[in-house]
């Protein structure tokens, strides 16, 4: 018997149910992928890019890890950035958090977790940085979501400060950066505000260019 035998089937019904939608849907599919949308999200179970944002396979490229981070020293978020930005060509690149983050929670206390201490040490720094702010929220859940908020605001400047998404611009590479939040109680997802799609939204000390300048 195969093990994970639901999942197999699962798996057959979907195959099929697709293929009777669209009798050549894998066949195209095979052929290439041409996302237009880069998805930088939690690695957490409720929150899967595809199904909340109704996207068909093919649709969306995505990374997943715990508390949706960019990370400069994270070869492996960079490089799915840097595939998705220079081959695939993305147009959008969305940077998903979602309420009831346990890394963001985990970030927020003092207990001792283990490898994901290091893991969430970028965002025990910014639950620092605004920890006066934050503790004046009296409601728990609202002080949680307040920073889920923060981190991707954060990761947004994070992303738009790599050297790839800052060449993409410089050569007139059309690319966007969104911060949204998912809600896992009401499955809806909550748009930050915090679109940057050129070089000149990224605050001023980050740019290459001027950096260039200055190396000269
Ligand atoms: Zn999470």
């Amino acid at each position: 018997m195969r093990i994970l035998k639901q999942l197999f089937d699962n798996n057959q019904d979907w195959s099929e149910r697709i293929k009777s939608e669209d009798p050549a849907f894998f066949e195209k599919l095979a052929l290439q992928q041409a996302p237009e949308y880069l998805w930088i999200g939690c690695s957490d179970s409720r929150v899967p890019a595809n199904q909340l944002t109704g996207l068909l396979p093919g649709d969306v490229f995505v990374h997943r890890n715990v508390a949706n981070l960019v990370m400069h020293t994270d070869f492996n978020c960079l490089s799915v950035v840097q595939y998705a930005v220079e081959v695939l060509k993305v147009k959008h690149i969305i940077i998903c958090g979602h309420y009831g983050c346990g890394g963001v929670k985990a970030a927020m206390g003092d207990a001792e977790l283990g490898l994901i201490d290091n893991w969430l040490a970028s965002l025990k720094d910014l639950y620092q940085r605004y920890r006066k702010d934050l503790l004046g929220i009296e409601d728990e859940q609202l002080r949680e979501d307040a920073l889920c908020e923060l981190n991707v605001v954060e990761q947004v400047a994070n992303l738009c400060r790599t050297t790839i998404v800052q060449h993409a611009w410089q050569r007139g590479q059309e690319l966007s950066v969104h911060g949204w939040v998912y809600g896992i109680q009401d499955g809806r997802l909550h748009d930050l505000d915090v679109c940057v799609s050129e070089q000149e939204e990224t605050p001023d000390v980050y740019r290459i260019l001027q950096q260039r300048i200055l190396d000269k």
